[in-house]
C-alpha cells in the first residue's frame, strides 16, 4: 500500500507500507530490494514487443520501470507518464547523484543503489555531481566512515572497489535525502533546473516533461521562482499565471501606465514605486514589464508575481524582448486605452516599442525614472483622471483569478497586508503562497459556486482531512489551492495537498490540511 502525504507537481512525499513503513522518495538497497519482483524484461520491451512484455513484466503493487539507463529522454518521459497514478514508481538501476533529483520530480518514489555500485566496481567514484576515476585519485577526497581520506595506493583493489560502491551509497542516499526537503520546501523544480544545466540529456527531459500540463502541479507555491534558465519561463506557474491573468483581466481606466519591474516584490512596496507615487498621484490601469513576467498591478500579490528573482544585467536578449513583448501585447489589447504612458527606459523601453509600434505611445522617462523632469512630465500625462480603487480591484483580480468568482467587499488596511471586509473580514492575501485565504462569507460564496470544493464524509475534521473521508471533489483543484470543504453540519477552508481527482481516486493519503471550520 502507497499513499500521498504531500505532492509538488509529479513529485511527491509518500509512505510505502511494506513490512516496515518506508517514508518516500527513498533509496533502497541490500535485503530490502528482494520485496520486489523485477520482472524478466525491462520496459523499453513494453514499446516495440508489447505481448511478450505483458509475459515478463514485473508483478506487484509497485509499479517497477527498469532499464532506464538505456532509453532516450522523450522515452523515459513517456514511461513515467503511462506509469502515473496512485501506485509508487519504482525506477530501478538507473540513479546517480546526478539524475536522481530529474527522476524524483518526474515522479519516483524509490530508487535503488544498484547504479552506484555498479559503477563503483568499474572504477568510478562519485565527486558531488561529477564523476572521476578513482584511479586519477592519490587518497579518497572524503571523509566519509567509508573512505576517511584514505591513501588508496595503500590499500588493497578490491578493498578500493567496496569502499567506493559504499561512498558512492552514501552519495545518493544524501541526494534522495536532500531532495525529501525540497520537496517539503515546495522548491524541487529551482534545483532540477540547475541540475540539468550540467547534463543536456537531463535538459531535454525537462523540456519534455514541461510539455504536460497536469493538475498535480500547483498555481501557488511558497518557494521563490528563480528565472535563471530558458527552461523557467516554461514552468507550469509561469505558463498559467500568463493565460490565467490574461483571462481575468479587466482594466478599468481609460489610460494606461507602463512601469519597470523593481527586485523588490510586490512591485507597489519597492522604494521606486513608493517614489513614483509619492511624487504622482496614479489613478490607472498599471502593468509591469519585467522579464519574463508581465503584470497588470491587479495581479501583483499572487505567485510567481509576489514572488520570483531573474536576473537584472541591464542587458534583454532579442528572443527576451520578443517574449515579453508578445505578452504586453496581449495584456494592452483587453482594453482600448484612449491613452499609453510608458515610464520605462533602456531595454524596458525596447520591450514597449516592440509591443505596441502600431499604438500612440506617450514616453516619459528622461534621464532615470525617478529624475525630476521624468516625474513632471509623468504626473502632467496622468492628470485628471478619476479615481479608482485599486487595492479592491486586486481583491476582486484574485478572486477570479483564483476562484472563477466575482467576490465584493471593501478594502482596507496597509499594504501588502491589505483585507476585504464585508462587516468582518471575508478574505486577505497570503503573501506567502501568492494567493487569497478566505472567511465566512467569502467561503459561503465559494460553496454556492461549486469551484475549488470538497465534499467531505459526515465527521468533524480535526487538522487534516484524509483521502478516505473525501466523497467528491472539484477536478480543478491542484496542490496548495485555498478549497473549502463541506458536510451536512459544517464547512471549512482548507489547502489541497494533492489535485482533487486524486483526493477522490486514493483510498489513502493527506489530502486537505485544516485552517479552519464553521457549522452550518
Ligand atoms: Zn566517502
Amino acid at each position: 500500500m502507497f499513499y500521498t502525504e504531500k505532492r509538488d507537481g509529479f513529485a511527491r512525499l509518500g509512505v510505502l507500507e511494506l513490512e516496515e513503513k518506508i517514508r518516500t522518495p527513498a533509496m533502497l538497497e541490500g535485503k530490502s530490494l528482494e520485496k520486489f519482483d523485477f520482472g524478466k524484461a525491462p520496459y523499453a520491451v513494453k514499446k516495440l514487443f508489447p505481448d511478450v512484455y505483458e509475459r515478463l513484466k514485473p508483478k506487484g503493487d509497485v509499479a517497477i520501470l527498469t532499464g532506464i539507463s538505456t532509453m532516450m529522454p522523450k522515452e523515459i518521459n513517456d514511461a513515467f507518464s503511462e506509469l502515473r497514478g496512485t501506485r509508487a514508481i519504482f525506477a530501478v538501476a538507473c540513479a546517480t547523484p546526478l539524475n536522481v533529483s530529474t527522476l524524483i520530480y518526474l515522479g519516483a518514489d524509490l530508487v535503488d543503489n544498484l547504479m552506484a555500485i555498479a559503477k563503483a566496481y568499474r572504477g568510478i567514484y562519485f565527486f558531488g555531481d561529477f564523476e572521476i576515476s578513482v584511479e586519477k585519485l592519490e587518497r579518497f577526497p572524503c571523509n566519509c566512515e567509508h573512505c576517511k581520506q584514505q591513501k588508496i595506493k595503500e590499500l588493497k583493489k578490491e578493498d578500493v572497489y567496496e569502499i567506493v560502491a559504499k561512498h558512492n551509497s552514501e552519495v545518493l542516499r544524501q541526494e534522495v535525502e536532500k531532495c525529501r526537503i525540497l520537496i517539503a520546501e515546495e522548491n524541487l523544480r529551482n534545483y532540477v533546473e540547475a541540475k540539468s544545466k550540467l547534463s543536456p540529456e537531463l535538459t531535454a527531459l525537462l523540456r519534455f516533461t514541461d510539455f504536460e500540463m497536469q493538475n498535480c502541479f500547483p498555481r501557488f507555491r511558497k518557494s521563490t521562482l528563480y528565472f535563471t534558465s530558458q527552461e523557467s519561463a516554461n514552468r507550469f506557474e509561469v505558463r498559467y499565471f500568463f493565460q490565467r491573468a490574461l483571462e481575468c483581466y479587466e482594466p478599468r481606466t481609460k489610460a494606461l501606465l507602463l512601469l519597470p519591474c523593481t527586485a523588490r516584490k510586490p512591485y507597489l512596496a519597492s522604494k521606486t514605486h513608493r517614489a513614483i507615487r509619492s511624487a504622482v498621484k496614479v489613478n490607472v490601469n498599471e502593468i509591469i514589464i519585467s522579464s519574463p513576467l508581465v503584470v497588470p498591478r491587479e495581479f501583483e500579490l499572487l505567485y510567481p508575481a509576489v514572488n520570483y528573482d531573474t536576473p537584472v544585467t541591464g542587458h534583454w536578449s532579442e528572443e527576451e524582448i520578443d517574449f515579453v513583448a508578445k505578452w504586453l501585447r496581449k495584456f494592452v489589447e483587453k482594453e482600448e486605452f484612449e491613452k499609453i504612458v510608458a515610464h520605462v527606459e533602456g531595454g524596458y523601453r525596447k520591450v514597449v516599442e516592440r509591443a505596441l509600434k502600431d499604438f500612440e505611445v506617450v514616453f516619459t522617462a528622461e534621464e532615470g525614472i525617478l529624475s525630476e523632469s521624468s516625474l513632471k512630465k509623468l504626473k502632467k500625462e496622468l492628470e485628471g483622471y478619476e479615481s479608482f480603487d485599486l487595492f479592491a480591484e486586486m481583491f476582486t483580480h484574485a478572486s477570479r483569478y483564483q476562484f472563477g468568482i466575482e467576490v465584493n467587499g471593501v478594502a482596507k488596511g496597509k499594504y501588502p497586508e491589505i483585507e476585504l471586509i464585508r462587516r468582518e473580514r471575508i478574505a486577505r492575501f497570503d503573501l506567502r503562497y501568492g494567493n487569497l485565504d478566505v472567511y465566512g462569507e467569502f467561503a459561503k460564496e465559494i460553496l454556492r459556486s461549486g469551484n475549488y470544493v470538497v465534499k467531505i464524509a459526515d465527521f468533524e475534521p480535526s487538522s487534516t482531512i484524509f483521502c478516505a473521508g473525501i466523497e467528491k471533489a472539484d477536478e480543478k483543484i491542484r496542490p496548495n489551492d485555498v478549497v473549502v470543504f463541506y458536510n451536512s453540519q459544517l464547512y471549512g477552508v482548507g489547502i489541497a495537498r494533492m489535485h482533487g481527482k486524486e483526493m477522490v481516486e486514493a483510498e489513502k493519503g493527506v489530502a486537505i490540511e485544516v485552517r479552519r471550520k464553521s457549522r452550518f
